[in-house]
């Protein structure tokens, strides 16, 4: 515990060694270090097609798409919008994109045009990379698109083409140069409170998270293993923790495009996959549904699943131990705005112990953590839960033109304000046990409240609105909403469902709605949703 300016302040370090962060690299340099070494070996395999490209492709096509974009008039700090599902070429436009000085927004492809459009429109992206799928989302939004595994079209440029065309015209293209202080990265999330906002990421960020989480885990996590790229590449999460960290480390990744339990499980075993990173909902997939007993486990070679992204629940996590015995369970814990992992199990061997079955996790290294009391704004000792503060070189520059929302987000010291509730014990374990932001997370995607009111408010016949999160064993979390409807109006709840429904991403529908005579609000005109959620579970329980 330290004193600054007379107050005690309780802050938390990691008990792991600190890690140095090299100091000019860019992410696509730090990734793809070394790469010659390992030429010949599969860096990226789709599970679905088989279709690979080794070390040797990955850093060739990398670095043709990098030209190719320059080419095309692609500066620093030039966002581009990646509208991809989880494919073999998809690691190559990511990196590719960060080694020619752009930045990398990669967006949900099966969302809904409009959600696209929105992204695009608040990015200011000047390219789009789709696949034939997406294509007719991003056709008109008047932005050139660069197809992947399609024919030209018009008003698009097809992959092949654009890099075969860049290959005849040489290097004559003035090159810039990047730094790791530089943008790489604008994911969206919607923070704390409101709708979907760009977060500024940097090459440096994202190197010193890299940095952090492969210092403390073992080799069966991070080594050369075959780690099973699921989760999706749009989100941090799955580009960073997972295909950029496997890259680094010179394993492979065997990416796929859905979550489909027959098409997982064979996945796992026929890749001989070492280590897969999911979230809880596909854990409890595996554990439930009778389709696993189809599949002889004791070939699995699975060393290790890593959960992240929302809270894991101890009884289920006890049920996968006993179906999958030898199999490690890790837990992680991190944000959007924090570049990805931030507290996790690591390697016991590292000298931290092992991490307690309930706690997400120890703080990486290099990371300082604390606890504040959102009434007072003071830390708070061990033990005791408060905000769940975190500072360190992995904390986002803020959020795209928002300065509103950064300043709430992203303190004068550097702190950045996650919105979750946590404590710390004796042993440096950290538990998370509430979210005080309005963020809900169905299957570990983020659903806006905020977003979902707007629609809901469009609705000619409702006078206010009121979305907030309920608790679902499968889900996690299910959006649910409060509706106040006009006095003539003749729908049902399932048509106010309906219509959400037909204008947002299947994992943003509303599940549950009730019509109500007012929308509970504090005295600054806040929603208060917490009361709805605690009036809706305790009326659950009655029925
Ligand atoms: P995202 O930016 O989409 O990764 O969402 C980050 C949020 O997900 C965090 O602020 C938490 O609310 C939640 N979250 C992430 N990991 C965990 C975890 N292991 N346990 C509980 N909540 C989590």
């Amino acid at each position: 515990d330290i004193c600054i300016d007379g107050e005690e302040q309780f802050i938390f370090r990691s008990n792991y060694s600190s890690v140095s962060i090299p100091e000019h690299v860019t992410l696509p340099e730090f990734v793809l270090a070394d790469a010659e070494a390992y030429a010949d070996k599969v860096a990226v395999v789709e599970a679905s097609t088989g279709k690979s490209y080794t070390y040797r492709e990955v850093v060739r096509e990398t670095s043709r798409f990098a030209k190719a974009l320059r080419s095309l008039g692609l500066r620093k700090g030039t966002v581009v919008v990646v509208a991809l599902p989880n494919v073999v070429l998809y690691p190559v436009v990511a990196l590719g994109v960060m080694a020619a000085g752009g930045v990398f927004s990669g967006v949900n492809p099966l969302a809904m045009q409009a959600e696209i459009a929105k992204q695009v429109k608040d990015s200011e992206a000047k390219f789009i990379v789709a696949d034939k799928l997406a294509h007719d989302k991003v056709k008109d939004l008047g932005v050139p698109v660069i197809l992947i595994g399609g024919d030209q079209v018009e008003g698009a440029v097809a992959w092949d083409h654009l890099l075969q065309a860049t290959d005849r015209a040489g290097s004559s293209h003035h090159e810039e140069k990047v730094s790791p202080g530089d943008l790489c990265a604008l994911p969206y999330s919607s923070g704390t409170t409101g709708c979907s906002k760009g977060v500024m990421l940097t090459h440096r960020n994202l190197v010193a998270n890299l940095c952090s989480t492969l210092s403390c885990c073992g080799e069966e996590m991070v080594g050369q293993v075959t780690t099973l790229g699921l989760v999706p590449l749009f989100h941090i999460y799955g580009i960073t923790g997972i295909c950029c960290a496997t890259l680094r480390s010179k394993g492979k990744v065997v990416v796929m495009e859905r979550f489909e339990l027959r098409a997982f499980l064979h996945a796992l075993i026929s890749h001989d996959v070492d280590f897969a990173p999911i979230v809880p909902a596909i854990m409890l997939a595996m554990v439930k549904s009778p389709i696993t007993n189809e599949f002889a486990l004791d070939k699995l070679k699975l060393k290790s699943v890593m959960t992240a992204a929302a809270p894991l629940a101890p009884e289920l996590r006890t049920a996968f131990e006993a179906k999958f015995p030898g199999v490690q369970v890790q837990e992680a814990y991190g944000l959007t705005e924090h570049s990805c992992i931030t507290l996790t199990h690591g390697d016991p061997r590292k000298g931290h112990g092992i991490a307690k079955k309930n706690s997400v996790g120890f703080i990486l290294p290099n990371i300082e953590v604390k606890f504040v009391d959102p009434n007072t704004g003071r830390s708070l000792p061990k033990n005791t839960p408060g905000e769940v503060c975190v500072r360190s070189q992995c904390v986002m520059k803020g959020y795209y033109k928002n300065k509103e929302e950064t300043e709430m987000t992203l303190d004068q010291q550097g702190w950045l304000h996650t919105g979750d509730v946590g404590y710390i014990d004796d042993d440096g374990d950290l538990f998370i046990v509430d979210r005080m932001k309005e963020l809900i997370k169905y299957k570990g995607f983020q659903v806006a409240p905020a977003e979902l009111e707007a629609i809901l408010l469009c609705h000619p016949a409702v006078e206010d609105a009121a979305v907030f999160s309920l608790p679902d064993e499968e889900a996690g979390e299910i959006p649910a909403a409060c509706v106040v409807m006009g006095r003539d109006a003749k729908e049902s709840e399932d048509d106010i469902m309906g219509y959400v429904a037909s204008s947002v991403s299947t994992y943003k529908r509303v599940r549950t709605l009730h019509f109500v005579d007012s929308i509970p609000k504090s005295a600054s005109g806040k929603i208060m949703r917490r009361v709805l959620r605690d009036n809706m579970i305790n009326k659950n329980k009655k029925h």
